[in-house]
């Protein structure tokens, strides 16, 4: 046990992460989870109800993570799981067409831009079926993405910058071969000059550029005014392929997600969308889509393979669905009041605490960074300072709210996160605030 696990009961928690630990690589099978980052003990949850977790121990904590975005409405939100259990009780896979994922499919094509759209499992293999589109529509095979924006463990995209612009990327893991990334090239956000460096240089090979749609994964890095409007015209005059990552934002910065904060207004559509989180109601469900004519070149109907055993299912579809009947606009009011409340509070609370930091949100999504200055891009945010994160994480923990057990991620409301829940929130900060000093 870490001796900032010291104050709550943790033993259960400790037991089973041995018992994982013996079985499963670092005890966890998505490797945030295990509180590497920050050191302790990852806690078991054995419940969850609305805005609160509990443990294998007893101990219960606000949910500052909700599933890393899927739960907008909370845990265990009784009319998500009155549909579910009623679709449980259908049969839980058949492998043919079914309606559920044609009405998913509607409702998506209702609120965003997509005309289109495929389901799958995984935000993954969203990412992955899109890039495969793209290069099946254009002909062409280079990808461009952004340093710091995270679309899943797809071997192309899990790529680090080359040394020097413009030049292709190395692969950012072991396991994934040099081949895989030489396609790829990787940029810093935000950087207009760049973007145009890079289609200069290599405009007639790239099949698309895919970025998050307001990247969410090195902590919240809004677009700067008209950059996703910028990516998307550029994208266009050189006939690649904008494609924009709503995995993480898809339903969750607004009911448009990242799209119905600027696309929407402004008035252009990405050629391609990923999503995934939300839209599956806390099942693994994700999607792409987009334009019908691009869409089009998907098998049957066209000649890019795409395929999965359980894509739509329909107990994830109908989750999926009935979330986002119940995602009103109310929902979206309430996550705003409630992230504006507890920013004010970390503000005051690091400030007091003279702890260097910047708040930055873009709709209904907020990070807190333990850096001064705006964050543009990831060389921004690699200045965080990830030992006061961890402090400050731990004595959150302690006083029973549960944030990401990461420095560089969003901190995730939900519908159900009331006033007691925010309560909870608001007290623990300025103890946590000294312990980051
Ligand atoms: N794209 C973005 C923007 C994400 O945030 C994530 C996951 O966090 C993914 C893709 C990958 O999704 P999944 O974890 O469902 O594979």
């Amino acid at each position: 046990m870490s001796p900032r696990d010291a104050l709550l009961q943790t033993d259960a928690s400790a037991a089973l992460f041995d018992r994982a630990r013996a079985v499963t690589p670092g005890g966890v099978n998505s490797p945030v989870r295990a509180f590497n980052a920050v050191g302790g003990t990852p806690r078991f949850i054995r419940s969850a109800q609305g805005a609160w977790l509990r443990d294998v121990d007893g101990n219960e904590y606000v949910d500052l993570i909700c599933s890393w975005g899927p739960m907008l409405l909370g845990h265990a939100h009784p009319e998500v799981l009155e549909a579910v259990q009623a679709a449980v009780a259908r049969g839980t896979s058949y492998g043919t067409p079914t309606e559920p994922e044609v009405e998913l499919a509607e409702e998506i094509v209702s609120r965003t831009s997509v005309e289109k759209v495929r389901f799958v499992s995984s935000g993954t293999e969203a990412t992955m079926s899109a890039i495969r589109l793209a290069r099946g529509f254009t002909g062409r095979d280079v990808v461009v993405k952004f340093a710091g924006c995270y679309h899943g463990h797809v071997d192309a995209l899990l790529a680090s910058a080359g040394s020097g612009l413009a030049t292709f990327a190395v692969p950012g893991t072991p396991g994934v071969p040099a081949s895989s990334t030489e396609l790829t090239l990787v940029l810093p956000y935000n950087d207009r000059a760049a973007v145009e460096a890079v289609f200069a240089e290599h405009g007639d090979r790239i099949a698309c550029l895919v970025t998050e749609a307001a990247p969410g994964n090195m902590g919240v890095v809004p677009p700067e005014p008209g950059f996703n409007e910028f990516l998307a015209a550029t994208c266009t005059r050189h006939g690649a392929l904008f494609v924009s990552d709503e995995v993480m934002t898809g339903f969750r910065a607004s009911r448009q997600g990242q799209w119905g904060l600027d696309g929407a207004l402004e008035g252009w559509r990405p050629d391609l969308v990923t999503f995934g989180k939300v839209m599956g109601g806390g099942f693994p469900a994700a999607a792409f889509g987009g334009r019908a004519d691009v869409m089009g070149h998907l098998s049957p109907e066209g000649p890019v393979y795409q395929a999965g055993t359980l894509s739509g299912n329909p107990i994830a579809t109908t989750a999926g669905l009935t979330t986002l009947r119940l995602a009103t606009p109310e929902v979206y009011d309430h996550l705003t009041r409630a992230g504006e409340t507890i920013k004010a509070a970390a503000a005051e609370a690091l400030t007091a605490a003279g702890v260097a930091h910047t708040i930055q949100s873009t709709g209904t999504m907020f990070s807190v960074f333990f850096a001064e200055g705006a964050v543009r891009d990831f060389d921004d945010a690699s200045r965080t300072d990830t030992a006061a994160y961890g402090a400050f994480f731990h004595a959150m923990l302690e006083r029973g709210v549960y944030l990401p057990p990461s420095a560089y991620e969003a901190w995730f409301l939900s519908a159900a996160h009331d006033e007691r829940a925010v309560q909870t929130v608001l007290d623990a900060l300025p103890e946590a605030a000294r312990a980051a000093a």
